[in-house]
């Protein structure tokens, strides 16, 4: 198995059994693509979502927040172009009636293009050494080029077909590049077809009355069709931002990848309203800050890329998506887009309403132009949460598994750990916690023995321990051990708050920004 597998395995695995995401409804065998946060998973997620939401509304005079309802008048949806466009091209195999989605097929066999072409790249490099070109070297060499091109044009044809509905184009492509169902290894394909991803529900009792509703397929438009009442009731002056977290329903078709694809997920999305004619300088402000408070947590610069959109969606004059590197590859973990005034004016014509702004330094009314930023918070869960769970070997030759989130984003911030269950430690320990917990959330274990302990809270991610032995008794003082260094210090019991305050402060890790 490859190692990428093993190590996505290992994530899925240690997330259910140190109480972090289990599967929906597990009793009844779980539903697919569809997760729960469990008690560590939950205080992870809050402290992402707060992390982003300080950054966002906090840290910004000119941002606010929105929580706005997941339930949405249906016309909302025909406005957006969801309800018309927000189509997925399926593929069945007919052999082993697996469901695909046409365009990721595509899309891998191109990215096997693209790799084959990198390791050429790679063994170049590892000829010439120092000397090596690699700008020169991909212009120049025959396979490469070959390679590239091969795989621009497949992505093209796929993007013109889709563009222009012609599905009949995109099966033949599939066809013709010989593509085969992973697991049966056939290629014996259905018609593509179009595949809404919103999911349908109803409102109101009886059935001749009822409306035809969706879950809302992502944030955004509760954002757009408030745009006028928060401009209005919080004075607000172009340009400004609306921020919102909230749960989004998508009914994914290939919904593999754990929590990176799922069908109820949760986004943390802004929107800043500008004049039209200064999108493009703020959509390039919004990727640099953007891609500073992914870095601000310290997972490593090298985890990140751009990429930027040749082919643009209908409603945006630029757009990119910062792409992290998951257990599987490089994919989006956020995307920040120039949507000009698409969603506003689209909402001015289904609802009659004007949705302007009137400008009082330049003395006119527009309709303002939108640059959004949009992370999923479950794709940054996993990326934290992959990138963080490390298999180290000590130097006395055992190993551990460790969990070395961002301290600021630990569920739990220390464990409070008596060496023995008597000689009144506990007393203490409970005494320290009750002190400690108006503060940071922290726990109590005295199960096992310590190093065993210590384990544990490494597993669970805690950025301290601290241990009460007999000499605490006696002066005060109590062993703080650190996850990362495994260093242990003697500190009075006085001094804990403030060294653990410093490490796990969003202050101290938002200026990083
Ligand atoms: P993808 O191409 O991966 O399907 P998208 O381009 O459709 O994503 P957007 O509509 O731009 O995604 O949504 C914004 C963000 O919401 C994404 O960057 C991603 O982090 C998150 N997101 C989208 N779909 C899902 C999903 N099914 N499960 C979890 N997160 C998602």
């Amino acid at each position: 198995m490859a190692k990428q597998e093993d190590i996505f395995k290992n994530v899925v695995s240690h997330a259910k059994e140190y109480g972090f995401i289990f599967p929906s409804s597990e009793v009844y065998d779980g539903l697919s693509a569809v997760y729960d946060y469990a008690q560590n998973g939950v205080e992870l997620k809050k402290n992402i979502r707060e992390y982003w939401w300080k950054a966002m509304v906090q840290m910004n005079e000119n941002i606010v927040g929105l929580d706005a309802a997941i339930l949405m008048h249906p016309t909302t949806w025909k406005a957006s172009g969801h309800v018309d466009a927000f189509n997925d091209p399926l593929i069945d195999n007919k052999d082993s009636k697996r469901r695909y989605r046409a365009d990721v097929l595509i899309e891998d066999y191109a990215e096997k293009l693209n790799q084959k072409a990198q390791k050429e790249i790679d063994k170049a490099k590892a000829r010439f050494g120092e000397a090596f070109n690699e700008q020169e070297f991909v212009t120049t060499n025959a396979r490469v080029m070959e390679y590239k091109s091969k795989q621009r044009a497949i992505l093209e044809r796929m993007a013109r077909s889709l563009e222009n509905e012609d599905l009949a184009d995109v099966k033949l492509l599939i066809e013709e590049l010989e593509i085969a169902c992973p697991e049966s290894g056939s290629k014996n394909w259905t018609e593509v077809r179009q595949f809404n991803l919103m999911f349908g529900t109803k409102l109101g009792a009886s059935a001749d009355s009822a409306m035809d509703l969706y879950l809302r397929p992502e944030t955004a438009q509760g954002i757009f069709v408030n745009f006028l009442n928060v401009q209005k009731s919080g004075r607000m002056k172009v340009p400004f931002g609306i921020a919102q977290t909230g749960k989004a329903f998508r009914n994914e078709i290939v919904a593999r990848q754990f929590i990176f694809r799922m069908r109820e997920f949760e986004q943390m999305e802004m929107q800043f309203f500008v004049r039209p004619g200064e999108e493009i300088k703020w959509y390039e402000h919004w990727k640099e800050t953007r891609l500073k408070w992914h870095l601000s947590l310290g997972l490593g610069e090298n985890k990140y890329r751009f990429h930027d959109h040749e082919k643009l969606a209908h409603y945006a004059n630029a757009a990119a998506d910062i792409e992290f590197d998951f257990p599987f590859g490089f994919k989006e973990l956020e995307g920040i887009h120039s949507r000009t005034d698409f969603d506003l004016k689209a909402h001015e014509q289904y609802s009659g309403r004007k949705l302007q702004y009137f400008d009082p330094e330049l003395n006119e009314n527009y309709v303002p132009y939108v640059v959004e930023t949009s992370v999923g918070l479950d794709r940054m869960f996993l990326a934290v949460f992959a990138t963080s769970l490390q298999d180290e070997v000590l130097e006395d030759g055992s190993s551990r598994t460790v969990l070395k989130l961002p301290a600021v984003l630990a569920p739990t911030k220390a464990a409070i750990l008596p060496l023995v269950k008597k000689d009144g430690l506990p007393e203490i320990a409970h005494k320290i916690i009750a002190d400690l917990k108006w503060d940071f959330n922290v726990s109590y274990d005295e199960k096992d023995a310590v190093g065993r302990r210590y384990r544990r809270q490494d597993a669970l991610g805690t950025p301290f321990c601290i241990t009460v032995d007999h000499q605490t008794m006696e002066d005060q003082t109590v062993t703080i051990r650190h996850r990362d260094t495994m260093k242990q210090d003697r500190v009075n019991i006085t001094e804990l708050k403030n060294i653990i305050e410093s490490e796990v402060a969003m202050k101290n890790w938002l200026m990083k920004m």
